[in-house]
């Protein structure tokens, strides 16, 4: 199935948003809004976004979340074990990297519920990926053979494992799972370009 994906690289950590669509709807979805929402909304133009979709709880990828949910009455869904982190910017990574405590307008959101989620005629699997949190999930449309993989899996690399909930024998077992998957996927990532999961799994022995 033919998509329409749109990255918006947003912010001081240069984040990808992507904002997805079926072609010929006037609505999408978006994941991983990043923390610049007039950059954002500018690149949505007349899309109405019907579902806000995050990989994982961390500052740099929710911070739009809040006026971009309130400005389309959007519902936003997280995992269940990263909800903590989306307004408490001690875990989220804000206060760390930030160098201050401050708060941004609060994101509610809702827990993921079972393995798949469809909206805007996008029928989202939902593959839980521990590693660089403990609630990362990648976003995954096979119909369209495209993976939306968060901070888990880059071109070359994957996500860091020293943050709140980091840990190495999760990040092992979730690449290994997602190179399971069609070597042909594109994998769109939290940060940098592009890659397939053929491209990535031959950097590996797992
Ligand atoms: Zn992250």
């Amino acid at each position: 199935m033919n998509i329409e994906i749109v990255r918006v690289l947003c912010g001081l950590i240069q984040e990808n948003a992507y904002i997805v669509a079926v072609p010929g709807r006037d609505d999408c979805v978006v994941v991983d809004p990043g923390d610049e929402y007039p950059k954002l909304k500018r690149a949505l133009g007349e899309r109405r976004v019907g579902a806000i979709l995050l990989t994982h709880g961390h500052f740099d990828h929710i911070m739009a979340a809040g006026p971009l949910a309130a400005a389309y009455g959007a519902p936003v869904y997280v995992s269940a074990a990263d909800m903590e982190m989306l307004n408490d910017a001690a875990i989220n990574g804000y206060t760390g990297l930030m160098g201050g405590g401050t708060c941004w307008p609060r994101i509610g959101a809702a827990p993921y519920a079972g393995g798949a989620l469809s909206v805007c005629g996008l029928d989202f699997t939902i593959l839980s990926t521990p590693g660089h949190s403990r609630g990362s999930v990648c976003l995954y449309l096979p119909d369209a053979a495209a993976l939306f993989s968060g901070d888990t899996l880059f071109c070359a690399g994957y996500g860091r494992l020293d943050l709140h909930g980091g840990n190495l024998a999760d990040m092992l077992s979730s690449l290994k799972a997602l190179f399971a998957l069609p070597a042909d996927t594109a994998v769109y990532p939290g940060h940098g370009g592009n890659t397939t999961i053929g491209e990535e799994r031959v950097r590996y022995r797992l």
